[in-house]
């Protein structure tokens, strides 16, 4: 459960990232964030894994006060919830099987991550994440030699390994066309569907977020402007989150 009470953000440079969030995303949902670039979708979402540290408020996320944790207890929280990337950020260099496991990375020795001593249970757990997005027939190829749609599904099967119950997503499809983003989009709603894990992704492709996501939060300004099942989204909700401010 993901739980905003009164959260604001507002970064060093003074510019308001968001203000006075209030909203509960329960276990399963499928929820996209939608509004226009600078908006505050990035913000909300890195919020959740403490990436983005609130300004004020209250923000839980499964019992967990993510304001409070600090350091270790930090890392030890977001090695817990998933995280995908636009970029992917994988290490091309390396094979899609050691992508994948580094994600376990700091469960590890820095001796055994220098020698890529992975235990099998990581291996294990690795190669499982990527039969579910199906890739595992690509285990043992270089990260740099797969497609885009690839490489997201090597992030997202990075993420799934980290055996969390959210998956976050900033802006997963932005870099790919848009066959290969429906299909991403797809394997998102399988892995929603299937494990019922949360998705919360924000999406510029207004089409996309409303065939996929269950539920649709819209922002503006920082605000939530819409929240509610993306069936009753109307022309006229998207035509005031996307009218530009004189
Ligand atoms: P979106 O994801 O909807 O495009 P963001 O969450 O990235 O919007 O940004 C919301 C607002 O916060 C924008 O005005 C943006 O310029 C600002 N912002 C984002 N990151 C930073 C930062 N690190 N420092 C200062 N301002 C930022």
């Amino acid at each position: 459960m993901i739980k905003f009470e009164n959260v604001s953000k507002i970064y060093p440079n003074g510019t308001k990232g968001l203000t006075d969030v209030n909203l509960q995303i329960n276990q399963g949902e499928f929820v996209a964030i939608i509004g226009t670039s600078g908006a505050g979708k990035s913000t909300l979402i890195r919020c959740v894994n403490g990436l983005n540290d609130i300004t004020s408020g209250s923000l839980i996320v499964n019992d967990t006060e993510v304001s409070k944790l600090k350091g270790k207890e930090l890392r030890k929280f977001r090695r817990h919830v998933g995280m995908i990337f636009q970029s992917y950020n994988l290490v091309p260099r390396v094979t899609v099987l050691k992508n994948v496991m580094f994600a376990r990375v700091p469960d590890m020795s820095l001796f055994k991550v220098i020698f890529g001593l992975f235990s099998k249970e990581d291996k294990l757990i690795a190669l499982d994440s990527l039969n579910k997005v199906g890739i595992l027939d690509k285990a043992y190829i270089r990260a740099d030699q797969l497609s885009g749609g690839q490489q997201q599904r090597v992030s997202l099967a990075r993420a799934l390994s980290q055996e969390s119950e959210i998956l976050l997503a900033d802006e997963p499809v932005s870099a790919l066309d848009p066959v290969t983003a429906k299909e991403v989009m797809d394997d998102f709603k399988r892995i929603n569907e299937e494990f019922n894990k949360t998705i919360l992704l924000n999406i510029h492709h207004v089409e996309l977020a409303l065939e996929y996501a269950s539920r649709i939060i819209a922002v503006k300004k920082g605000k939530i402007v819409y929240d509610g099942p993306s069936q009753e989204v109307t022309k006229e909700i998207l035509d005031e989150v996307y009218r530009k401010e004189a």
